[in-house]
């Protein structure tokens, strides 16, 4: 591996100057008049596995003279529309909160449908493949793969990122983990890895897929309580100034359930774990497993990556930003091609 396998977690304090230090060489696309989504992907792939680095405009260059830049990642003047309220998207932070998510189910899927077409994780996943959604994935700006709990009409979502680092996560603290419990709900002692201390805490899952004949809907139900400190400040209110103030506007917006790279390590635990322990009850799905690729998109994206400014002034990606961006490479790649979707 060409990147220091620490820096998976503890990359906060890591800057352009440390990347500049590890890369000499760079795919810079800064100059690059009209580029495309599909040429960022190109570079990112080409960078991935060597000692290469990559330089992103946070601005496009149009190719006709006089007209204005466009933003690379998302268009700033997109909004939504919550209970009669609009929300721009026009700063990472809200893009992260009410940006849209590709959605396996919609609001309205009953549990009758999901139950007739047999719906499991990887078959959703396979959909994502239908040149649609591909396309959507390719052109579009998401912040992750969604679905609805057909029951409680709540919706979850998964960040591109978190397969990747949930993983991570799996493999190198699964040891730690501690099953309390682990039948139709789960209560599991996992370890922090927060940067001031070393401490256990516990998350619960409630519904887990594992009851014949209606797990197919019982894993969109799946809710994971995890009281990690980057989960609580995901769910936490977000702010608009408006008519001289500033309003909550979290409160006015449906609650979302997102997993965390803990919760969706726990889950992954969970269902290894529910096929050995005695006394479990087995998951009857399996979660998508990622491929190399995706992977490798990850790690350059997040530790190889400089977005080079306006003004010509250079930071790494935000997370809204290699978020999205992830998403594109998982529409370039396909979800077949980002996971492992065998049945
Ligand atoms: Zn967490």
């Amino acid at each position: 591996m060409l990147v220091k396998s620490d820096l998976y977690f503890k990359n906060r304090g890591y800057g352009v100057s440390d990347i500049r230090s590890i890369y000499s060489d760079f795919i810079d696309l800064s100059d690059k008049y009209g580029l495309t989504n599909e040429d960022v992907f190109d570079a990112i792939m080409d960078a991935s596995y060597k000692d290469i680095g990559i330089i992103i405009p946070e601005f496009v260059k149009k190719r006709r003279r006089n007209s204005q830049p466009r933003p690379y990642f998302w268009d700033r003047t997109q909004t939504k529309t919550m209970n009669g309220k609009v929300v721009p998207l026009d700063t990472a932070t809200r893009f992260m909160k009410f940006g849209p998510a590709i959605d396996l189910t919609r609001a309205s899927t009953t549990q009758k449908e999901i139950l007739e077409y047999e719906l499991t994780p990887r078959k959703a996943f396979r959909d994502l493949d239908e040149s649609k959604n591909k396309r959507r994935l390719k052109n579009g700006a998401f912040r992750g793969i969604g679905w609805w709990d057909p029951k409680r009409k709540k919706h979850k979502l998964l960040p591109f990122e978190v397969p990747v680092e949930g993983e991570e996560f799996y493999k190198r603290f699964a040891d730690e983990m501690v099953f309390k419990n682990l039948r139709s709900d789960a209560l599991i002692e996992v370890p922090s890895i927060s940067r001031y201390m070393k401490k256990d805490y516990t998350v619960i899952m409630r519904v887990l897929p594992v009851t014949e004949g209606k797990y197919y809907h019982e894993w969109l139900m799946t809710d994971v309580i995890d009281g990690c400190e980057g989960r609580f400040f995901s769910s936490g209110s977000g702010k608009k100034y408006e008519n001289g103030e500033f309003i909550d506007i979290y409160k006015y917006a449906s609650p979302e359930d997102a997993y965390c790279r803990h919760s969706w390590g726990a889950l992954l635990a969970a269902e290894e774990k529910s096929r050995i322990k005695p006394g479990a009850l087995t998951f009857r799905v399996s979660y998508p497993r990622t491929k190399e690729e995706y992977r490798e998109s990850w790690k350059t994206l997040n530790l190889k990556t400089i977005v080079r400014l306006h003004n010509g002034r250079e930071r790494r990606p935000n997370k809204t930003e290699a978020r999205i961006q992830l998403g594109r490479n998982m529409g370039f790649l396909g979800a077949d091609g980002s996971f492992d979707l065998s049945e």
